[in-house]
């Protein structure tokens, strides 16, 4: 690949609050990369406005009907963008011959396969889907190991600590001389609640993230520390760790992003605003650093570190999520499907928000761990803690 030719960057998940970020430091450098696919699932307008930017030659869309309106919009403009709709349209603009980097940036199980396609394809392919790998963790690390994909890891954590190991991590941290991963954690809206109090969050409330703009999928993850729990299970697969060898670090001002700590007693961190560009902009130009529109860190503005313990009682999914890693198997694909039926009847308010812990913990405990032989055990396994879910939100 000289470096005369810019990358071709597919989006998938472009109208999100990382799909857009994506797009602004792409912006930033149009003499490196071009864009050669950008993806919604509903948002036709918003894609439609990205499309009259950024000229992709194929933009994706959930169903065909928003795909014919799109497409007679682009025609009007004068824009020739081929318009696509569904779940097979997403996997070809993952692996298309022409792309060079795939963002992963769907929310959810939605993203699995188009995301398995970028790495079956040996792309670069910069993962902020953190459900794709905690669901199928075993086959997806297996994957990017044969077919040679070089996968880098954008939620902010992983993506510290990727920088924070030495450039050759294969091979379990022991080798390399890291004894423990410390995941630092916001803490969430709710920090310091009692329970009584939390019974009573709204999704509103859930959604307005003190450090970080996001989803609200991701938003509601993070009230709950779920979110946590799925980062810890994406460290232990990205870094060949055991649930043990990582420990969540509350840190409420979200400067310090992660830190790897080493059998000599060094604790390297990685700092900086929390600004999802970083580590966007990190993902796009490894082993290279260009500029992301992030400003400087004022640690004099910051002024001050604090950490603390993260309250498991208050905040059972942390729990669940290590024990499901820990378990193994089809576990933590059943933890993710049940959790995001919860997450999506809470924004509904179908479910108070302690609710989601418990109809995790109550699927959790109704569906057999299997062994993952092939992607089919996945996409079952997530298939029946689907219909449990949805069953006990039905029968309570
Ligand atoms: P978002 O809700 O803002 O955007 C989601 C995107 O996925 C949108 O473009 C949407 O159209 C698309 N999408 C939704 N459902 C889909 C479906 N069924 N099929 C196809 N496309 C679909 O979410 P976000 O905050 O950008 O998060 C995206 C992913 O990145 C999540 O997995 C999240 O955990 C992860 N992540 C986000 C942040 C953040 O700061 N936002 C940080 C770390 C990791
Ligand atoms: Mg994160």
């Amino acid at each position: 690949r000289g470096a005369w030719r810019r990358q071709a960057v597919t989006v998938l998940g472009a109208t999100g609050s990382i799909g857009t970020s994506t797009l602004d430091v792409i912006a930033r450098h149009p003499e490196r990369y071009r864009v050669h696919a950008l993806t919604a699932h509903r948002s036709r307008e918003p894609l439609l406005a990205l499309c009259l930017v950024h000229r992709p030659a194929v933009a994706v869309l959930g169903d065909e009907r928003d795909a014919a309106w799109l497409r007679a919009r682009l025609a009007e403009a004068g824009v020739a963008t081929e318009v696509e709709s569904g779940p097979a349209a997403l996997v070809a603009v993952a692996e298309a011959r022409e792309v060079d980097v795939v963002m992963s940036a769907i929310v959810g199980a939605a993203g699995l396969l188009p995301t398995l396609a970028a790495v079956h394809a040996g792309k670069r392919v910069l993962l902020a889907n953190k459900e794709a790998l905690v669901m199928s963790g075993a086959l997806f690390m297996e994957a990017v190991a044969t077919s040679g994909a070089t996968l880098l890891p954008i939620d902010s954590e992983h993506n510290a600590i990727y920088q924070c190991l030495p450039v050759e991590h294969r091979g379990g941290l022991a080798r390399h001389g890291v004894t423990q991963l410390l995941l630092t954690a916001s803490g969430g809206p709710f920090r310091g609640w009692s329970p009584e109090r939390l019974a009573e969050v709204t999704p509103e409330q859930a959604c307005a993230h003190p450090n970080w703009s996001m989803g609200r999928k991701i938003s509601v993850d993070s009230a709950t520390l779920m979110n946590k729990g799925l980062e810890l299970i994406e460290a232990c697969w990205l870094f060949d760790a055991r649930p043990e060898q990582v420990q969540v670090v509350v840190h409420p001002q979200s400067v310090i992003h992660s830190m790897a700590a080493y059998s000599d007693g060094s604790v390297i961190a990685q700092l900086g605003n929390p600004d999802m560009r970083t580590p966007i902009a990190y993902g796009l130009a490894w082993p290279e650093r260009i500029e992301a529109g992030v400003e400087a860190l004022d640690l004099f503005r910051v002024a001050r570190l604090d950490f603390e313990a993260p309250d498991e009682a208050a905040f059972p999914c942390l729990r669940l999520a290590r024990e499901a890693m820990a378990a193994g198997g089809t576990a933590p694909a059943v933890l993710n499907a049940a959790n995001e039926v919860a997450v999506e009847a809470f924004l509904a308010g179908r479910l108070g928000f302690t609710g989601i812990a418990e109809l995790v913990a109550r699927v959790r405990d109704a569906e057999p761990v299997q062994a993952v032989r092939d992607l089919e055990t996945v996409l079952d396994a997530d298939a029946r803690a689907r219909r449990a879910a949805v069953t006990r939100l039905a029968n309570r």
